[in-house]
């Protein structure tokens, strides 16, 4: 399970920040997960639970955005929604279609005390 790592680093971008604006509690973790980034947002919540035990962002709760994916098709150049990579251009059928939106996952803002 990937998420694990990636949770690991998603506490340590929050441990940065701590350190960087002073604050000591974090409520609130704002992550944004895209549709083509390969993250499941159940287990990502799963995973970061278990990343916060002990830390200062321990009882924070995540909050998972989803962001949808978004690809361009070489065929018809149309920018066009895509729900998974390597899927067939909904608007004509062809391929590829180049994913260029909903690929990543980054944590968007912190609500802190
Ligand atoms: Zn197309």
């Amino acid at each position: 399970m990937h998420e694990m790592s990636l949770a690991m680093g998603v506490l340590q971008i929050v441990e940065e920040a701590a350190f960087e604006q002073h604050f000591q509690r974090v409520k609130t973790v704002f992550l944004e997960i895209g549709e083509l980034a390969a993250v499941e947002p159940e287990a990502m919540r799963f995973c970061f639970e278990a990343v916060i035990r002990g830390t200062l962002a321990e009882g924070a709760v995540l909050k998972v955005v989803e962001v949808a994916g978004e690809g361009l098709c070489f065929n018809c150049h149309q920018t066009v929604p895509l729900a998974a990579r390597y899927d067939p251009c909904p608007a004509c059928g062809g391929y590829p279609v180049q994913a260029t939106g909903g690929t990543e996952m980054r944590v968007k803002e912190l609500e802190v005390e």
